[in-house]
């Protein structure tokens, strides 16, 4: 069995941003060599996700607006957590958006539904911020 491991870095211009960082992982992916196995996606921090939706521009947008009517960003005085930090709000969009995606390897390539694309998720941004790719398999 092979392993691969990698560390992608990500620093946003603003607090929140989403990325489609598929292009990425297939690098990663050819990289490994991996042609049958499973890939593991996660974010490395507990403010930003990894997630697999589609690459549609209103969609960005309604995703930015159900995510402020569930946890808004301001003001920060209504979160117990912003105390010396102004966070909370990118905590809890992180929870729903979710951690990590597991994708399975075949044929060398990421078996993706038709619209599947891997996105990293960022709610407090504006600093330098880590996504880990594990790829098991032969
Ligand atoms: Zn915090």
């Amino acid at each position: 069995m092979k392993s691969y491991r990698k560390e992608l870095w990500y620093n946003t211009e603003t607090r929140r941003k989403l990325i489609n960082i598929t292009p990425q992982i297939e690098n990663c992916l050819s990289e490994s060599g991996i042609k049958e196995g499973f890939l593991l996606c996660n974010a490395m921090h507990i403010t930003s996700s990894v997630f697999i939706n589609d690459d549609e521009s209103g969609l960005h947008s309604d995703y930015e607006k159900w995510l402020e009517k569930l946890a808004p960003e301001k003001p920060y005085d209504q979160y117990r957590h912003n105390g010396y930090e102004d966070n909370a709000d990118a905590h809890l969009k992180r929870t729903i958006m979710g951690r990590e995606v597991v994708v399975a390897i075949t044929d060398g390539k990421l078996d993706f539904g038709p619209w599947e694309r891997i996105f990293y998720g960022e709610f407090d941004g504006k600093r330098r911020k880590r996504v880990l790719v594990k790829i098991i398999g032969e």
